[in-house]
């Protein structure tokens, strides 16, 4: 099957949109790793279409701050604005979809989680060495996390604990080789690599091929609508620099 797989969506629809149509026809079903909400201004849109697509979604920290089931003290105050109006807007129907997430989700070949396989909700891989520690906590060969915001790969390379860590390479079919990875596909509403384009990828589960895109989408759009809503300027500045 060949999936669409998304990250960190976090209520920005045009951004969602612009990757629907830019992926349109190379798919059959989504994979989404979590954080629908938080920060942007179209979390019931973001829901309502993720759920009209066939798809499957794990929990993300955001999701779960939306739900009040995180202590956001130690979320900095712009991220606490985010979350308080994101919890006052989401309709019951989709604070219930958000409430059935799972944290990690075993299918075929991969490993799914928001953050890592060791703390599925929390944890940021962000370097070689978090990515190293992470490799006993799953038991597939391939584990695809969100969370950072940041499309990479790391590759062990051998059972001591050495890890590669891989760039991507868009627009490039990759051959998943059977050396255990963990893979991140990068944020679609809050790119954090200096590239402000909205990233996702396509994986193909039978042949075992992963493929990165990144696409430009209409960023002004976005932050008018966060500015109507008054949202904190730094959120609404941060979309354009991808950080
Ligand atoms: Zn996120």
């Amino acid at each position: 099957m060949r999936l669409l797989i998304i990250s960190d969506i976090h209520a920005n629809l045009t951004a969602f949109e612009t990757v629907l149509k830019d992926s349109k026809g190379d798919w059959d079903y989504v994979w989404c790793l979590g954080d629908v909400v938080g920060y942007g201004p179209d979390p019931n849109e973001c829901v309502d279409l993720l759920r009209s697509l066939p798809h499957l979604c794990l929990a993300g920290n955001h999701d779960w701050a939306a739900l009040g089931r995180l202590d956001i003290r130690t979320f900095n105050p712009d991220a606490r604005k985010a979350v308080d109006w994101t919890r006052t807007t989401l309709t019951p129907a989709n604070t219930a979809f958000l409430e059935a997430l799972p944290t990690t989700f075993v299918i075929g070949n991969y490993t799914l989680a928001h953050g890592s396989p060791r703390e599925p909700v929390w944890e940021y891989i962000l370097e070689p060495l978090i990515a190293a520690l992470n490799f006993s906590h799953f038991e597939t060969p391939y584990c695809l996390v969100g969370h950072t915001h940041q499309p990479v790969i790391y590759e062990q390379m051998s059972e001591n604990g050495d890890t590669e860590t891989i760039p991507p390479a868009y627009r490039q079919v990759r051959q998943l080789n059977g050396h255990r990875q963990i893979i991140n596909p990068g944020s679609v509403g809050q790119p954090r690599d200096a590239n402000p384009d909205a990233a996702y990828a396509i994986l193909d589960d039978e042949t075992n091929t992963w493929e990165y895109r990144r696409v430009a989408y209409d960023i002004p759009a976005v932050q008018k609508r966060m500015r109507s809503h008054e949202m904190p300027e730094r959120l609404i500045a941060r979309l354009e620099h991808g950080w």
